[in-house]
């Protein structure tokens, strides 16, 4: 019996080699599966630093959505979570080889601004600025496509079931997805009818300009933190023509400075800033696009802003020079960083008459508006539905340019 498994000495020796040549084989078998999925250390595919990027991009992004955005819908993080592009890894190279010093204010028009928001915008929000940068910094194919844009309408607690219950059901429904709503109130509501897209800023109710400049602060930011490349701001009495402002934006490059809107004011608006070193006042003068018209920003120009008017210090800005925040945006944009207004003539608010705008232009027109003045309507002349039903005319408006949604009278 013992014989048999009791091996000889020579037979131990032969069955020890045996396993120490298996064992070789079985690590040198697990070392080249492991080489041809992962690389050599130091030599990571692409792929994995993407991966390893991504959920702290997305954390941020919605981390500064959650902080408007009081109740959190499953939109929010497919926002986040769409715009975290896969383009990282050519976004960290240039972070490397970044030149810091543009990011600079070129010119400070009073010592007591700006140097105190450049000298900031060096340490805290360098980082930031990096990672929102580096997303125009890579090759970007020169098409501009709905999805590149980010619109944003400004609304308030009063307006939501006139106002806002009439872009929901029209231009809305055209860039569900691109459209967010700035207001000052929770409302489960119209939260359910934007599928999430209503964000409560939290501030105050009102049209007085520390809660006019609140809410568009806060639209920069939340574009800033979207990873589009254009930021598109709207009144809510703005009617505006989606395809049109796709097609507009395709004609500019967003890795190119941008201001994109119209003036309502024949000359440049001129304003006198205090200072504090002398007794006299330095008068400076610059064109804003009207808020009430729409304006559009490319991501360079808001990357530019950004260390001097992101994370909420447009609010600054606006106290400092006590105007409202589509001229607070002119300021930042044309006499700060230097960047000029282009005119686009197809941007529309109620400050024109908009009877002149003539029918056959409406596909044309970027926006519209509507005003009620002194027992008028200042509204565009179109056919449609009877006064009484649209006395607004974007009914009738919607129908001219989609003739096809349901509430149209079939043709
Ligand atoms: N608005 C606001 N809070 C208010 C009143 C107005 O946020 O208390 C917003 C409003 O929703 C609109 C913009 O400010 O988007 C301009 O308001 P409105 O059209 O009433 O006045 P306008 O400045 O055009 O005369
Ligand atoms: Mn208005």
């Amino acid at each position: 019996m013992m014989s048999l498994t009791v091996l000889s000495l020579p037979q131990r020796f032969k069955r020890l080699l045996q396993a120490m040549t298996l064992a070789v084989a079985v690590v040198y078998m697990t070392l080249l599966l492991y080489q041809s999925a992962y690389g050599y250390p130091g030599m990571q595919p692409q792929h994995s630093q993407v991966d390893a990027n991504e959920p702290v991009a997305a954390t941020h992004r919605d981390q500064l959505l959650q902080d408007y955005a009081h109740s959190s819908t499953p939109t929010q993080p497919a926002a986040a979570a769409a715009s975290a592009s896969p383009t990282t890894v050519i976004i960290r190279k240039d972070i490397r080889s970044f030149n810091f010093s543009d990011i600079e204010v070129s010119e400070r028009p009073t010592a007591t601004l700006l140097t105190e928001l450049a000298r900031r915008s060096r340490n805290g929000e360098l980082l930031h600025d990096l990672s929102q940068r580096a997303v125009t910094a890579t090759p970007q194919p020169p098409i501009t496509e709905l999805d590149d844009i980010f619109i944003s309408v400004k609304t308030t607690k009063n307006y939501h079931d006139t106002r806002l219950a009439l872009i929901i059901k029209t231009w809305f429904q055209l860039a569900r997805d691109q459209t967010w709503f700035f207001t000052d109130t929770d409302d489960h509501y119209y939260q359910e009818k934007t599928k999430g897209h209503l964000i409560n800023t939290k501030c105050s109710q009102g049209h007085f300009r520390k809660a006019l400049c609140c809410k568009m602060s806060a639209e920069l930011d939340v574009f800033l933190e979207s990873g589009k490349k254009w930021f598109c701001h709207f009144d809510d009495d703005n009617y505006v023509n989606v395809p049109r402002l796709v097609k507009l934006l395709d004609e500019y490059s967003p890795s190119v400075d941008w201001y994109l809107g119209k003036p309502s004011i024949s000359s440049p608006l001129e304003i006198h800033l205090d200072s504090k070193n002398t007794t006299t006042n330095k008068k400076i003068t610059f064109w804003f696009a009207t808020g009430g018209a729409g304006f559009c920003l490319s991501r360079a120009l808001t990357l530019k802003m950004l260390p001097i008017a992101g994370g909420g210090k447009f609010i600054s800005i606006g106290d400092k020079i006590r105007f409202p925040d589509d001229v607070t945006m002119g300021f930042i944009i044309e006499h700060l960083l230097k960047v000029p207004l282009t005119v686009v003539d197809n941007f529309h608010s109620h400050l024109e008459p908009m009877e002149f705008i003539r029918s056959e232009t409406f596909h044309d027109q970027v926006s519209f508006s509507y005003a009620h003045m002194k027992n008028q309507w200042n509204v565009i002349k179109v056919d449609g539905f009877d006064l009484k039903t649209d006395p607004k005319r974007f009914y009738s408006l919607h129908c001219q340019l989609f003739p096809y949604f349901s509430f149209c009278p079939p043709r």
